[in-house]
């Protein structure tokens, strides 16, 4: 029996921590030691979890949490946002950041991107805000900075809260300062595929100011100050240690993670110009792009999809359905032809791998396989 040619392996779309066996084993032994301590919550390891992240974003209150959606979820709740209250979401994002509004009781008002950047602007948001408007929660969606000067100005005269979904972004800077530490309040996700990930779910809620944090941090353990009394209505939404124990040591390595990144980005971005897709916009001054994700714009994006997978290349779509046309909010909400801008997002965005410590030869695929899929090159 003769053996089968080997198969090319594929490109994923992403790597996790076992790519890289070194940094695997020591996380490894983290876990190992928390498990044999029984020290599952709390502890040290949130402790300076807790203090190095707040230093990695520059302000000075982190309070970790169980997930992304519950940072943003319990900021709301400490801004004491609830049924009435309007919060202003793009509708091009995960479905988390409206989630999070309704969580609270509260009604996300869906708006469009800007075609460019696919994030929202402060022209944007001045023609969504009503009497009702509490909360802008802009999205710095893959990685990519959103202009938040215009946005926090605009806001700042009806003390209308800005709050930075930076679930996708996690040390991006935006005219020098971090993500998260720009506005009201920063929500993270430590979700296992973001820039910084967990071996679970896991969040983060970064602010300077100190009544938020003490606040958040109340509500994330029962409202419990000293134990068993209950001082609010809170909920279980605390970070594990042992995810807290995973962080710390992939946080040591996050700025070099996302330079990786920016470069596979510059790699891409040189090979594919010219072809018939748009590549994502350079950030203009100032601006910072982390590219959690690396999208393209293509007409025939599925066309584009099949031809990557013949060529072993994966791609996802970040995301497939706008959230006002989703089930969970199409009734009543603003209805398809509303947000063009997204929708039509929605149709043409296709992700390509990136991740960092990508070989020159993955992304020689990745981009050989676009040049096929465009009826150039041949196959890699
Ligand atoms: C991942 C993500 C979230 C939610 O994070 P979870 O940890 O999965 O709850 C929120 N917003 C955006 C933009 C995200 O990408």
């Amino acid at each position: 029996m003769s053996a089968a040619p080997a198969k090319t392996p594929s490109v994923p779309v992403a790597r996790l921590d076992d790519g890289d066996p070194v940094l695997f084993h020591e996380l490894l032994g983290k876990v190992e030691r928390l498990a044999a301590a029984g020290a599952f919550i709390g502890g040290d390891e949130v402790a300076a979890f807790e203090c190095e992240f707040a230093d990695y974003c520059e302000v000075p209150h982190a309070v970790s949490v169980s997930s992304g959606t519950d940072a943003l979820l319990l900021v709301l709740r400490a801004l004491g946002l609830g049924p009435g209250d309007e919060v202003i979401v793009p509708a091009n994002s995960f479905i988390a950041t409206a989630e999070a509004v309704s969580l609270c009781g509260a009604t996300p008002c869906f708006v469009d991107v800007d075609p460019v950047s696919h994030t929202i602007t402060a022209e944007l948001v001045e023609r969504a805000i009503t009497s009702r408007t509490r909360c802008v929660l802009p999205v710095h969606l893959h990685g990519r900075t959103v202009e938040l000067d215009p946005i926090i100005a605009l806001c700042d005269a009806p003390g209308i809260a800005v709050v930075e979904d930076a679930c996708q972004a996690h040390g991006a800077r935006y005219g020098g300062r971090r993500v998260g530490s720009i506005s009201t309040a920063g929500c993270f996700s430590f979700y296992p595929a973001k820039n910084l990930g967990a071996w679970g779910d896991g969040g983060a809620v970064v602010t300077a100011d100190p009544e938020l944090a003490d606040r958040v941090r109340l509500l994330h353990s029962h409202g419990e100050r000293p134990r068993y009394h209950h001082r609010i209505v809170g909920t279980t939404a605390r970070l594990d240690a042992i995810q807290a124990a995973v962080l710390r040591v992939k946080l040591r390595r996050l700025d070099a993670w996302n330079e990786s990144r920016r470069q596979a980005a510059a790699v891409f971005s040189g090979a594919l110009d010219g072809l018939d897709l748009a590549v994502p916009a350079a950030s203009p001054a100032g601006h910072d792009h982390v590219y959690h994700h690396y999208v393209v714009v293509a007409e025939d994006r599925d066309g584009l999809r099949e031809q990557l997978a013949a060529s072993g290349v994966a791609s996802a779509v970040h995301y497939p359905v706008p959230i006002h046309l989703t089930g969970a909010y199409a009734s009543g909400g603003p209805g398809p032809g509303s947000l063009p801008v997204c929708e039509r997002l929605a149709e043409q965005i296709c992700s390509l791998p990136i991740f960092p410590g990508m070989t020159a030869d993955e992304m020689d695929r990745v981009t050989r396989g676009v040049a096929v899929a465009r009826g150039l090159g041949v196959a890699p």
